[in-house]
């Protein structure tokens, strides 16, 4: 089968390779339908990820449909359609039977990482019973495949940990497209405002349509008292922090409402600037998570009822054969208008 292969930093390449094999009997063999590029998969090919060894079939993101379903599993069979969730969960261990899926004992963030992943034609799902979930009929295809990550990690790290609240305010600083699932995914809450942050004004214009009420460029200066004028001096309730380095979490902690939630959405490669100094008097909560996927059956719901349309996100398609042109166009993202791209299996 033909795979997106990492094989050292700065070089991937599609390969040919055997086809995956059922190895415990909890695994399934899912043929791919589609598949998309992550940021983390950018992240990865920098060298960032060193626990993800070259030779690694990148990606843990898609939909497909099962092939092979190992003799105990028990709830997919050959010819199920199937969303693939970004986390691996065994169900059974302490980590899972407390929600904790990310830190699955033998599972986690696996997919694409420690074993072989979606950008391929057919992939491997460990702990199928509980790492699968059906597509019901008639939902978008290309809208379950948001569903595999970035809708539940933008809502459970950004929205959930952020405690969103009817009425109050929220910003969200990146409207990449984890900060644009945060966007859609904290509509949920009703929100009176939701400020939107970002360097790049095409972004910013996809978060208006998406519904941020302000949008401010990050390059105008002056951000944090535009935020302040804004919301009454105070600050935000909820900030998100959707980009992963120092300076945007200096931001959030800059205009931060007393009360209020930071959620660190981003993937963070180098220590940042605690100013507790002014924080520590403000009864401030700082959160953090790895996506555990748990409310995946929540989302395909909202998704199913018309109430979420993820497949909004959805900016380019290509075909696995042109992954690698699909690699280049999502590496330069903002010349591109770039957000979330479609690969057909
Ligand atoms: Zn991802
Ligand atoms: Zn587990």
């Amino acid at each position: 089968m033909k795979a997106l292969v990492y094989r050292g930093v700065g070089d991937i390449a599609l390969e040919d390779r055997p086809d995956p094999q059922l190895q415990q009997p909890g695994d399934a063999v899912v043929r791919l339908v589609k598949t998309t590029l992550c940021g983390t998969d950018l992240h990865i090919i920098k060298g960032d990820v060193p626990t993800c060894q070259p030779g690694r079939i990148l990606g843990h993101e898609g939909i497909g449909v099962v092939e092979q379903a190992g003799a105990a599993v028990s709830q997919f069979k050959p010819g199920d359609r199937v969303l693939i969730s970004c986390i691996s969960s065994c169900g059974k261990c302490d980590f899972c039977r407390k929600g904790m899926t990310s830190h699955c004992r033998t599972g986690g963030w696996i997919l694409g990482h420690l074993i072989d992943g979606t950008q391929a034609e057919k992939v491997r799902i460990p702990h199928a019973d509980t790492s699968l979930y059906h597509i019901p009929d008639g939902v978008d295809e290309e809208a379950m495949v948001m569903l595999s990550d970035i809708l539940p990690t933008g809502f459970e790290c950004g929205v959930l940990n952020g405690r969103v609240q009817p009425g109050g305010s929220v910003a969200i600083v990146g409207a990449g497209p984890v900060g644009l699932a945060a966007l859609l995914t904290a509509q949920f809450y009703s929100p009176a405002r939701i400020i939107m942050i970002d360097l790049d004004d095409n972004r910013l214009e996809v978060a208006r349509r998406f519904g941020a009420s302000d949008c401010l460029n990050a390059g105008d200066g002056q951000l944090v008292e535009k935020v302040m004028a804004l919301t009454g001096g105070l600050g935000v309730d909820s900030a998100i922090e959707a980009v992963g380095v120092p300076a945007t979490f200096t931001l959030c902690e800059s205009i931060i409402a007393p009360g209020g939630d930071i959620a660190v959405l981003g993937v963070h490669g180098k220590p940042v600037e605690l100013h507790l100094e002014r924080l520590w008097s403000h009864n401030i909560t700082l959160r953090t998570r790895l996506v555990d996927a748990v409310t995946t059956p929540m989302l395909l719901k909202s998704v199913e009822a018309g109430k979420l349309q993820p497949e909004q996100l959805i900016t380019h398609h290509f075909a696995l054969a042109d992954i690698l042109e699909a690699y280049d166009t999502f590496g330069k993202a903002a010349e591109n208008k770039a957000l979330k791209m479609i690969i057909e299996a």
